[in-house]
């Protein structure tokens, strides 16, 4: 009898270990269909500019050889092409191996006593120059005291200069069903929330077409972006600011998140931890 009880113990420890094993495998390849589907889109996002590279590159060879010959303004602009899309294709790059960093931990990220009401300034002085070209008025609304928080300022700047650059792009009327959207003069600014445990608030906000209600919850995942090209100008983004600002925010103990969006614009909501919350843990 003790043998068969022995038995029968043996036998449903091996079952749960079969079971655990078999769960063990499905969560592995559903991580393989993951990284399977992220090479895929890193493929195909790279896959653009080089081609586009290639191609004029392979012209402007020609021309200098047997191959039709180009006027010097068609080549001048060829040349700019090819120099505009190897930028695109180090950004990219750049963004694609940040967030593999991030998402496998291998990111390290300071946590210095630092004031966001100057970094928030500094990354306003950055985007300016954007801002002006676009006819966007940028204004930052924050008392004048400093905002203690704990944080990398590099990567804070980051996320800030991310989050203005997108209020700043995504304002374009045709973006949007026109007859929500009327023309009006475009802003964008930085103010401060309430917060809460021992978190500071800042928030991005903009008067642009907002974001459609069926993408609203995509935006941060990989890749996505929420006008396509045949629905409106698309602003040649990589769909990896978002993802990659949100991650920085989670990874410094804050987060990022939408708060609202609609025809009168978007508001964009950071937590960060408060230096002085910070201080007591
Ligand atoms: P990218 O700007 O490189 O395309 P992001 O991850 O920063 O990628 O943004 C994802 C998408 O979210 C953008 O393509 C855009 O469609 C939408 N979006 C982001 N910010 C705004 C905003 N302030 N107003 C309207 N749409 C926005």
């Amino acid at each position: 009898i003790r043998t068969s009880r022995a038995l029968e113990r043996k036998s449903r420890e091996l079952q749960e270990t079969a079971t655990q094993l078999r769960e063990a495998n499905a969560q592995l390849t559903a991580l393989d269909k993951l990284k399977d589907d992220f090479l895929s889109r890193v493929s195909h996002e790279l896959r653009t500019p080089m081609t586009s590279i290639r191609s004029f590159a392979e012209i402007l060879s020609d021309a200098s050889g047997n191959g039709p010959k180009l006027d010097s303004d068609q080549a001048a602009r060829f040349l700019t092409i090819i120099h505009r899309e190897s930028e695109r294709l180090t950004r990219l790059l750049d963004e694609i191996l940040d967030i593999s960093r991030m998402e496998s931990g291998q990111a390290t990220l300071r946590q210095d006593r630092l004031d966001a009401a100057e970094i928030a300034r500094t990354a306003v002085e950055t985007m300016e120059g954007l801002a002006k070209q676009s006819g966007v008025e940028l204004e930052i609304d924050l008392d004048s005291g400093p905002i203690w928080v704990t944080g990398d300022s590099d990567r804070l700047k980051q996320v800030f200069v991310n989050l203005l650059s997108n209020a700043i792009k995504y304002h374009h009327p045709a973006q949007t069903s026109p007859a929500k959207w009327t023309p009006r003069p475009r802003k964008a600014w930085v103010t401060r929330g309430p917060g809460v445990d021992g978190l500071v608030e800042l928030r991005f906000c903009d008067n642009g077409p907002g974001i459609p209600e069926s993408q609203k919850d995509k935006i941060f995942s990989k890749f996505a972006r929420a006008w396509n090209e045949d629905g409106g100008e698309h602003q040649g983004g990589s769909g990896l600011g978002l993802p990659i600002s949100r991650q920085i925010m989670q990874h410094l103990g804050g987060d990022l998140r939408l708060d609202k969006t609609g025809p009168e614009g978007s508001i964009f909501v950071v937590h960060l931890r408060n230096a002085a919350a910070a201080a007591a843990e």
